[in-house]
Protein backbone atom coordinates (compact mmCIF):
# COMPACT_ATOMS: atom_id res chain seq x y z
CA UNK A 1 0.00 0.00 0.00
CA UNK A 2 1.74 3.80 -0.93
CA UNK A 3 1.81 5.70 1.87
CA UNK A 4 -0.90 8.39 2.71
CA UNK A 5 -0.49 12.18 3.60
CA UNK A 6 -2.58 13.72 6.01
CA UNK A 7 -2.27 17.14 8.41
CA UNK A 8 -3.64 14.81 11.17
CA UNK A 9 -3.32 11.72 12.17
CA UNK A 10 -5.47 9.99 15.19
CA UNK A 11 -4.53 6.66 16.74
CA UNK A 12 -7.52 5.02 18.31
CA UNK A 13 -11.08 5.28 17.77
CA UNK A 14 -11.56 5.42 21.81
CA UNK A 15 -13.75 8.28 22.91
CA UNK A 16 -10.51 10.41 23.15
CA UNK A 17 -9.43 9.21 19.84
CA UNK A 18 -12.93 9.79 18.30
CA UNK A 19 -13.69 13.10 19.57
CA UNK A 20 -9.55 14.53 18.57
CA UNK A 21 -10.70 13.35 15.01
CA UNK A 22 -14.20 15.17 14.69
CA UNK A 23 -12.78 17.77 16.24
CA UNK A 24 -9.73 18.44 13.74
CA UNK A 25 -11.93 17.45 10.78
CA UNK A 26 -13.77 20.32 11.61
CA UNK A 27 -11.17 23.04 11.87
CA UNK A 28 -10.53 21.98 8.64
CA UNK A 29 -7.54 19.59 8.51
CA UNK A 30 -7.21 16.16 6.86
CA UNK A 31 -7.83 13.76 9.29
CA UNK A 32 -6.66 9.89 9.65
CA UNK A 33 -8.37 7.97 12.04
CA UNK A 34 -6.64 4.85 12.57
CA UNK A 35 -8.18 1.48 14.98
CA UNK A 36 -6.79 -2.41 15.39
CA UNK A 37 -9.88 -3.38 16.48
CA UNK A 38 -13.63 -2.15 16.98
CA UNK A 39 -14.33 1.41 17.31
CA UNK A 40 -15.77 2.53 21.28
CA UNK A 41 -12.88 1.39 23.29
CA UNK A 42 -13.11 0.34 27.17
CA UNK A 43 -16.56 2.00 27.15
CA UNK A 44 -18.38 -0.17 23.80
CA UNK A 45 -20.01 -2.91 26.06
CA UNK A 46 -20.93 -0.50 29.09
CA UNK A 47 -25.00 -0.56 29.11
CA UNK A 48 -25.24 2.44 32.26
CA UNK A 49 -22.31 4.83 32.23
CA UNK A 50 -21.60 6.37 35.56
CA UNK A 51 -20.70 10.04 35.50
CA UNK A 52 -21.43 13.20 34.07
CA UNK A 53 -22.25 11.48 30.67
CA UNK A 54 -24.94 9.76 31.01
CA UNK A 55 -26.38 6.41 28.74
CA UNK A 56 -24.95 3.94 27.25
CA UNK A 57 -21.12 3.43 25.75
CA UNK A 58 -22.37 1.82 23.09
CA UNK A 59 -24.58 4.68 21.77
CA UNK A 60 -21.90 7.25 23.19
CA UNK A 61 -18.96 5.36 21.02
CA UNK A 62 -21.87 5.25 17.70
CA UNK A 63 -22.67 8.96 18.11
CA UNK A 64 -19.30 9.53 17.97
CA UNK A 65 -17.89 7.09 15.41
CA UNK A 66 -21.16 8.79 13.15
CA UNK A 67 -20.19 12.79 13.73
CA UNK A 68 -16.31 12.26 13.14
CA UNK A 69 -17.41 10.02 9.84
CA UNK A 70 -19.91 12.58 8.24
CA UNK A 71 -17.20 15.12 9.48
CA UNK A 72 -15.09 13.44 6.16
CA UNK A 73 -12.72 11.50 8.84
CA UNK A 74 -11.11 9.00 7.11
CA UNK A 75 -11.45 5.90 9.28
CA UNK A 76 -8.65 3.06 8.82
CA UNK A 77 -8.69 -0.32 10.05
CA UNK A 78 -5.40 -0.87 10.97
CA UNK A 79 -2.38 -1.72 13.56
CA UNK A 80 -0.27 1.25 14.21
CA UNK A 81 3.19 -0.56 15.14
CA UNK A 82 5.65 2.48 15.20
CA UNK A 83 5.98 6.34 14.91
CA UNK A 84 9.30 7.72 13.37
CA UNK A 85 10.28 11.96 12.65
CA UNK A 86 11.09 12.12 9.30
CA UNK A 87 11.95 15.16 6.90
CA UNK A 88 9.82 17.59 9.72
CA UNK A 89 6.31 14.95 9.22
CA UNK A 90 5.60 12.01 11.46
CA UNK A 91 5.54 8.76 10.16
CA UNK A 92 2.77 6.16 11.07
CA UNK A 93 3.61 2.47 10.29
CA UNK A 94 0.84 0.05 10.52
CA UNK A 95 0.48 -3.91 9.85
CA UNK A 96 -0.68 -2.64 6.49
CA UNK A 97 1.97 0.23 5.44
CA UNK A 98 2.36 3.78 6.72
CA UNK A 99 1.12 7.16 6.46
CA UNK A 100 2.46 10.34 7.52
CA UNK A 101 1.38 13.53 8.97
CA UNK A 102 2.63 16.76 10.27
CA UNK A 103 0.89 16.10 13.50
CA UNK A 104 0.12 12.73 15.23
CA UNK A 105 -2.32 12.16 18.38
CA UNK A 106 -2.17 9.20 20.16
CA UNK A 107 -5.33 7.87 21.52
CA UNK A 108 -4.57 4.34 22.42
CA UNK A 109 -5.95 4.16 25.63
CA UNK A 110 -5.44 1.38 28.12
CA UNK A 111 -6.41 -2.15 28.71
CA UNK A 112 -7.60 -4.22 31.79
CA UNK A 113 -4.39 -5.22 34.19
CA UNK A 114 -4.31 -8.75 34.45
CA UNK A 115 -4.07 -10.59 38.25
CA UNK A 116 -0.96 -12.26 36.84
CA UNK A 117 -1.87 -15.60 38.74
CA UNK A 118 -2.29 -19.46 38.02
CA UNK A 119 -5.20 -20.42 35.75
CA UNK A 120 -5.87 -17.01 34.69
CA UNK A 121 -4.84 -17.60 30.80
CA UNK A 122 -6.28 -20.92 30.83
CA UNK A 123 -9.75 -20.29 32.12
CA UNK A 124 -9.98 -17.01 29.82
CA UNK A 125 -13.78 -16.68 28.51
CA UNK A 126 -14.57 -20.55 30.83
CA UNK A 127 -14.97 -18.19 34.28
CA UNK A 128 -12.30 -15.66 33.51
CA UNK A 129 -14.61 -12.28 32.28
CA UNK A 130 -14.08 -8.77 32.49
CA UNK A 131 -17.16 -7.61 30.77
CA UNK A 132 -20.31 -7.31 33.47
CA UNK A 133 -22.82 -6.33 30.99
CA UNK A 134 -22.09 -8.83 28.39
CA UNK A 135 -21.03 -11.89 30.43
CA UNK A 136 -23.33 -10.96 33.44
CA UNK A 137 -26.70 -13.41 32.23
CA UNK A 138 -24.80 -16.03 31.65
CA UNK A 139 -23.77 -16.08 35.39
CA UNK A 140 -27.39 -16.12 36.13
CA UNK A 141 -27.66 -17.58 40.33
CA UNK A 142 -24.00 -17.98 40.00
CA UNK A 143 -21.32 -17.06 43.18
CA UNK A 144 -18.60 -14.91 40.83
CA UNK A 145 -15.36 -13.02 42.59
CA UNK A 146 -15.18 -9.13 41.79
CA UNK A 147 -11.65 -8.29 41.85
CA UNK A 148 -10.72 -4.44 42.70
CA UNK A 149 -11.61 -1.22 44.95
CA UNK A 150 -11.99 1.04 42.13
CA UNK A 151 -14.95 3.04 40.23
CA UNK A 152 -14.99 0.13 37.66
CA UNK A 153 -15.08 -2.92 40.33
CA UNK A 154 -17.88 -1.84 41.98
CA UNK A 155 -19.96 -0.48 39.14
CA UNK A 156 -19.31 -3.98 37.56
CA UNK A 157 -19.94 -5.55 40.86
CA UNK A 158 -23.37 -3.90 40.79
CA UNK A 159 -24.12 -5.27 37.47
CA UNK A 160 -23.13 -8.40 37.87
CA UNK A 161 -25.55 -8.62 41.30
CA UNK A 162 -28.42 -8.10 39.34
CA UNK A 163 -27.70 -11.81 37.72
CA UNK A 164 -25.86 -13.50 40.56
CA UNK A 165 -26.69 -15.19 43.85
CA UNK A 166 -23.79 -13.76 45.23
CA UNK A 167 -21.52 -11.46 44.73
CA UNK A 168 -17.75 -11.58 46.58
CA UNK A 169 -16.15 -7.91 46.18
CA UNK A 170 -12.40 -8.73 47.14
CA UNK A 171 -9.67 -6.02 47.91
CA UNK A 172 -6.41 -6.08 49.13
CA UNK A 173 -6.31 -2.82 50.70
CA UNK A 174 -7.75 -1.02 54.05
CA UNK A 175 -10.40 0.76 51.88
CA UNK A 176 -12.61 0.84 49.00
CA UNK A 177 -11.34 3.69 46.39
CA UNK A 178 -14.53 3.80 44.46
CA UNK A 179 -16.29 7.27 44.39
CA UNK A 180 -19.21 7.71 47.60
CA UNK A 181 -22.21 6.89 45.74
CA UNK A 182 -20.67 3.54 44.19
CA UNK A 183 -19.45 3.37 47.54
CA UNK A 184 -23.26 3.31 49.21
CA UNK A 185 -25.16 1.32 46.67
CA UNK A 186 -22.31 -1.33 46.94
CA UNK A 187 -22.58 -1.77 50.54
CA UNK A 188 -26.60 -1.55 50.40
CA UNK A 189 -26.77 -4.43 47.36
CA UNK A 190 -28.06 -7.41 49.65
CA UNK A 191 -25.81 -9.77 47.42
CA UNK A 192 -22.85 -8.31 47.29
CA UNK A 193 -20.13 -9.24 50.15
CA UNK A 194 -16.86 -7.14 50.53
CA UNK A 195 -13.75 -9.23 51.37
CA UNK A 196 -10.73 -7.35 52.16
CA UNK A 197 -7.64 -7.37 53.07
CA UNK A 198 -7.49 -10.60 50.09
CA UNK A 199 -5.90 -11.25 47.24
CA UNK A 200 -6.40 -13.83 44.51
CA UNK A 201 -3.75 -16.26 44.29
CA UNK A 202 -4.94 -18.62 41.92
CA UNK A 203 -8.21 -19.66 39.68
CA UNK A 204 -8.60 -23.30 40.00
CA UNK A 205 -11.42 -25.60 38.32
CA UNK A 206 -11.78 -28.44 35.91
CA UNK A 207 -13.82 -27.55 32.65
CA UNK A 208 -14.62 -24.05 34.12
CA UNK A 209 -13.76 -22.41 37.08
CA UNK A 210 -14.98 -23.91 40.34
CA UNK A 211 -13.29 -22.18 43.19
CA UNK A 212 -10.41 -19.34 43.55
CA UNK A 213 -7.71 -19.35 46.28
CA UNK A 214 -7.10 -15.95 48.35
CA UNK A 215 -4.59 -14.89 50.95
CA UNK A 216 -5.28 -12.89 53.87
CA UNK A 217 -2.51 -9.49 53.47
CA UNK A 218 -2.12 -9.46 56.78
CA UNK A 219 -1.83 -12.76 58.57
CA UNK A 220 -1.00 -14.78 55.19
CA UNK A 221 -3.66 -17.52 56.08
CA UNK A 222 -5.21 -18.73 52.80
CA UNK A 223 -8.90 -20.12 51.84
CA UNK A 224 -10.78 -20.44 48.83
CA UNK A 225 -14.09 -19.41 47.56
CA UNK A 226 -16.43 -21.37 45.49
CA UNK A 227 -17.47 -19.81 42.59
CA UNK A 228 -17.34 -20.37 38.63
CA UNK A 229 -16.70 -16.37 37.28
CA UNK A 230 -13.79 -13.83 38.40
CA UNK A 231 -13.58 -10.55 37.32
CA UNK A 232 -10.80 -8.17 37.53
CA UNK A 233 -10.89 -4.81 37.88
CA UNK A 234 -7.54 -4.03 39.36
CA UNK A 235 -6.71 -0.89 37.35
CA UNK A 236 -5.17 -0.48 33.84
CA UNK A 237 -2.21 -0.43 31.67
CA UNK A 238 -1.99 2.01 28.73
CA UNK A 239 -1.93 0.55 25.20
CA UNK A 240 1.30 2.51 24.14
CA UNK A 241 3.76 -0.48 23.09
CA UNK A 242 4.22 0.60 19.47
CA UNK A 243 5.30 4.98 21.20
CA UNK A 244 8.99 5.77 20.92
CA UNK A 245 10.52 5.03 24.17
CA UNK A 246 11.44 8.88 24.28
CA UNK A 247 7.64 9.94 24.99
CA UNK A 248 7.19 7.62 27.66
CA UNK A 249 7.57 6.80 31.15
CA UNK A 250 9.77 4.03 31.75
CA UNK A 251 7.98 2.54 34.99
CA UNK A 252 4.71 2.82 34.07
CA UNK A 253 4.31 2.95 29.92
CA UNK A 254 1.91 6.23 30.28
CA UNK A 255 2.63 8.75 27.34
CA UNK A 256 4.32 11.94 29.24
CA UNK A 257 2.65 15.31 27.72
CA UNK A 258 2.76 19.05 28.77
CA UNK A 259 0.25 21.57 28.71
CA UNK A 260 -0.59 21.39 25.33
CA UNK A 261 -1.14 17.33 25.24
CA UNK A 262 2.18 17.71 23.39
CA UNK A 263 5.19 14.96 24.18
CA UNK A 264 8.87 15.61 24.09
CA UNK A 265 8.38 14.97 20.01
CA UNK A 266 7.37 18.44 17.95
CA UNK A 267 3.94 17.41 16.38
CA UNK A 268 3.32 14.17 18.66
CA UNK A 269 0.41 14.31 21.12
CA UNK A 270 -1.67 12.02 23.61
CA UNK A 271 -5.14 12.41 24.73
CA UNK A 272 -7.07 10.38 27.09
CA UNK A 273 -6.33 6.86 28.82
CA UNK A 274 -2.87 6.59 27.16
CA UNK A 275 -1.46 9.81 28.89
CA UNK A 276 0.01 10.35 32.30
CA UNK A 277 -2.04 12.85 34.41
CA UNK A 278 -5.56 11.82 32.69
CA UNK A 279 -8.53 12.52 34.53
CA UNK A 280 -10.18 9.00 34.40
CA UNK A 281 -13.87 9.89 33.65
CA UNK A 282 -15.41 10.10 29.55
CA UNK A 283 -15.42 14.27 29.76
CA UNK A 284 -11.80 14.39 30.32
CA UNK A 285 -11.40 11.52 27.11
CA UNK A 286 -13.52 14.26 25.10
CA UNK A 287 -11.95 17.42 26.65
CA UNK A 288 -8.45 15.80 25.81
CA UNK A 289 -9.27 14.96 22.65
CA UNK A 290 -10.35 18.55 21.77
CA UNK A 291 -8.02 20.33 22.87
CA UNK A 292 -5.09 17.82 21.28
CA UNK A 293 -6.82 17.94 17.99
CA UNK A 294 -6.96 22.23 18.44
CA UNK A 295 -3.22 22.13 19.72
CA UNK A 296 -2.83 19.65 16.36
CA UNK A 297 -4.20 21.46 13.79
CA UNK A 298 -2.25 24.68 14.79
CA UNK A 299 1.12 22.77 14.67
CA UNK A 300 -0.35 21.18 10.84
CA UNK A 301 -0.93 25.12 9.65
CA UNK A 302 2.23 26.49 10.94
CA UNK A 303 4.36 23.46 8.89
CA UNK A 304 2.19 23.83 6.00
C1 LIG B 1 -15.00 -1.34 33.24
C2 LIG B 1 -14.91 0.15 33.03
C3 LIG B 1 -16.04 0.94 33.22
C4 LIG B 1 -15.98 2.33 33.04
N1 LIG B 1 -17.11 3.07 33.23
C5 LIG B 1 -17.06 4.43 33.06
C6 LIG B 1 -18.22 5.23 33.26
O1 LIG B 1 -19.31 4.71 33.54
N2 LIG B 1 -18.11 6.58 33.13
C7 LIG B 1 -16.92 7.19 32.80
O2 LIG B 1 -16.88 8.44 32.71
N3 LIG B 1 -15.79 6.45 32.60
C8 LIG B 1 -15.84 5.09 32.71
N4 LIG B 1 -14.71 4.34 32.52
C9 LIG B 1 -13.48 5.03 32.10
C10 LIG B 1 -13.54 5.27 30.58
O3 LIG B 1 -13.91 4.08 29.95
C11 LIG B 1 -12.16 5.71 30.02
O4 LIG B 1 -11.65 6.81 30.75
C12 LIG B 1 -12.24 6.10 28.54
O5 LIG B 1 -13.04 5.19 27.81
C13 LIG B 1 -10.85 6.18 27.93
O6 LIG B 1 -10.99 6.43 26.55
P1 LIG B 1 -9.75 6.42 25.56
O7 LIG B 1 -10.28 6.81 24.23
O8 LIG B 1 -8.65 7.24 26.13
O9 LIG B 1 -9.19 4.93 25.53
P2 LIG B 1 -9.83 3.54 25.04
O10 LIG B 1 -11.25 3.49 25.37
O11 LIG B 1 -8.94 2.49 25.64
O12 LIG B 1 -9.66 3.55 23.45
C14 LIG B 1 -8.41 3.34 22.83
C15 LIG B 1 -8.60 2.72 21.46
O13 LIG B 1 -7.33 2.64 20.81
C16 LIG B 1 -7.22 1.38 20.14
N5 LIG B 1 -5.80 1.02 19.96
C17 LIG B 1 -4.92 0.65 20.93
N6 LIG B 1 -3.73 0.35 20.39
C18 LIG B 1 -3.85 0.52 19.05
C19 LIG B 1 -2.95 0.35 17.95
N7 LIG B 1 -1.68 -0.07 18.13
N8 LIG B 1 -3.40 0.60 16.70
C20 LIG B 1 -4.69 1.03 16.49
N9 LIG B 1 -5.58 1.19 17.50
C21 LIG B 1 -5.16 0.95 18.77
C22 LIG B 1 -7.96 0.44 21.07
O14 LIG B 1 -8.36 -0.75 20.39
C23 LIG B 1 -9.14 1.30 21.53
O15 LIG B 1 -10.26 1.17 20.66
C24 LIG B 1 -14.75 2.95 32.68
C25 LIG B 1 -13.61 2.15 32.49
C26 LIG B 1 -13.68 0.77 32.67
C27 LIG B 1 -12.44 -0.06 32.45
Amino acid sequence: MSAQHFDVIVIGQGVAGLSAAKQARQLGASVACIEEQMFGGLVININELDGAIEGSGTDLASNLMLEASEAGVEMLSECVTGIDAAGGRLIVSTDQGSHNAAAVIIASGAKLRKLGVPGEAEFEYRGVASCADCDGPMYQGADVVVAGAGDSALQEALVLAQFCRQVHLLHHGKELTARAHLIDAVRACPNITELSPYEVTAIRGDKGVDHVDVVNCNDRSTMEIACTGIFAYIGLEPTSGFAPESVKDASSGLIVVDASLQTAIPGLYAAGAVRAGYGGMLENAIADGEAAAQAAVARARANA
